[in-house]
């Protein structure tokens, strides 16, 4: 696929929220890069017959807007967002590359997880000792022993993070494999988790193999880094696993905004679409006033 440096506005998701902001900011001459990770929950869509003039599979809609996209000079990249930061501008870290690229502007539009844990004592501690974000909490976990739950890069990207700050850090894959745990030098458990433990805080997880951990603190980072936790870490509002968006598509950060599915209400392409477009042009307005060339 094309490369395009210099963006002036990076798109993370190439759904029909990313593809739809993609387009209206190609179209006002705006360099435009999406970053994707391939199919998201479009591409699971057996066939979507109530969008307004088509009838198709999720699949074959997922390979038109991309196409469409990049006939139009949007820039496609495949890879996986590990994360965001912000200083003047958005700077992503990538999974396969340690390249990092740089916006003014970022449109979140990675839909949403579609992971659900139903551990016991999860919703009790989340907050006490819980937490979905290893730079907003990791600080009130130095020197204490922590675990983070997961077993893809997202996981050892957080890990690596908590390395620094924490006595321990151990990685549990709930039943995945941990090699690539092992191999990045974190102590592992793969066993099934089955509870975790504590009244007023996180003190133990217990696992199907019948041993427990004792631990201060546990940082849930399975899948990929989702729109939410990006938003979160960068300071955004959130309402639970969605980002608050003002009627535009903006979140509270200067820069930064929010679309489809991320944003919570309809899950539909419907919606997805019309809060693309209106992302895409609120980011349009947005370099155009900071004069971004
Ligand atoms: C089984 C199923 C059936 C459905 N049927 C219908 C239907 O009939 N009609 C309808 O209107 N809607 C339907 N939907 C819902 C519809 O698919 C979604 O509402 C829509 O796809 C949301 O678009 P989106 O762009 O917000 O997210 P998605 O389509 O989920 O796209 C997310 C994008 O973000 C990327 N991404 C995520 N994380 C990262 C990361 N860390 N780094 C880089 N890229 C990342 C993914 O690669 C993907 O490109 C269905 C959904 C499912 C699962």
């Amino acid at each position: 696929m094309t490369e395009q440096n210099n963006a002036q506005v990076i798109i993370i998701g190439g759904g029909p929220a990313g593809v739809s902001a993609a387009l209206y900011l190609a179209r006002a001459g705006v360099r435009t890069t999406i970053i994707e990770n391939g199919p998201g929950a479009l591409a699971r869509a057996h066939k979507i017959d109530n969008y307004y003039g088509i009838a198709a599979s999720g699949a074959r809609l997922y390979a038109a807007g991309l196409e469409q996209a990049e006939a139009l000079g949007v820039s496609i990249r495949q890879d996986e967002v590990l994360s965001v930061e912000y200083t003047d501008s958005f700077t992503l870290s990538l999974k396969t590359t340690a390249e990092q690229l740089s916006a003014p502007a970022l449109i979140l539009a990675t839909g949403t997880k579609n992971i659900t844990l139903n551990l016991p004592g999860l919703v009790q501690l989340e907050g006490k000792g819980i937490s979905y974000c290893a730079v907003c909490d990791g600080f009130f976990f130095r020197k204490k022993q922590v675990a983070v739950l997961g077993s893809g890069a997202y996981a050892l990207h957080e890990a690596a993070y908590l390395r620094h700050l924490a006595q321990s850090v151990t990685i549990l894959t709930n039943g995945q494999s941990g090699e690539a745990a092992q191999s990045a030098g974190f102590d592992v458990k793969e066993a099934k988790l089955v509870q975790l433990n504590g009244d007023s805080r996180l003190t133990s997880i217990s696992f199907d193999d019948g041993s427990t951990l004792d631990v201060d603190g546990l940082f849930i980072a399975m899948g990929t880094a989702d729109s939410t936790d990006i938003a979160r870490k960068l300071g955004a509002q959130t309402n639970g696993r969605f980002i608050k968006i003002d009627a535009d598509g903006k979140t509270n950060i200067p820069g930064l905004f929010a679309a489809g599915d991320c944003t919570g209400g309809l899950l539909q392409v419907s919606k997805a679409v019309h809060e693309g477009a209106q992302a895409g042009l609120a980011a349009l307005n947005f370099i155009r006033n900071k004069q971004v060339f």
